[in-house]
């Protein structure tokens, strides 16, 4: 049992409760929903939802490996599409922590 845990547990498993079943107890699993974050590359391609020829391109990914993999899989957007997607699947946003580099600033034009 206690294998087991340390194994789901590192799958980002969380226990949701315990049941019985005859004179087993059952323990319930659940996924973790990580958070995902928004990656941002760049890029000169066209946008592969609208078509549009643009230099940033965005993924939604729990990870940076996770990112590069579904860049790499022609699986990003546009800046329009992201916030579109945003917008349409009614995210909550929730700020991340930023480990290392600097805050991003806009630059002005
Ligand atoms: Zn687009």
């Amino acid at each position: 049992m206690d294998i087991i845990h340390e194994r789901v547990s590192k799958l980002d498993y969380v226990i949701d409760g315990f049941g019985e079943y005859g004179n087993e107890v059952i323990v319930h699993y659940r996924r973790e929903h990580k958070g995902s974050r928004i990656y941002r590359f760049e890029v000169s391609e066209n946008c592969p939802h609208c078509g549009w020829r643009v230099t940033m391109a965005y993924v939604m990914a729990s990870n940076e490996d996770e990112a590069k993999n579904l860049m790499e899989n022609g699986m990003w957007l546009c800046g329009n599409c992201i916030a579109d997607t945003l917008v349409d699947r009614g995210y909550i946003l929730k700020s991340g922590k930023r480990v290392g580099g600097r805050p991003h600033t806009p630059r002005m034009r």
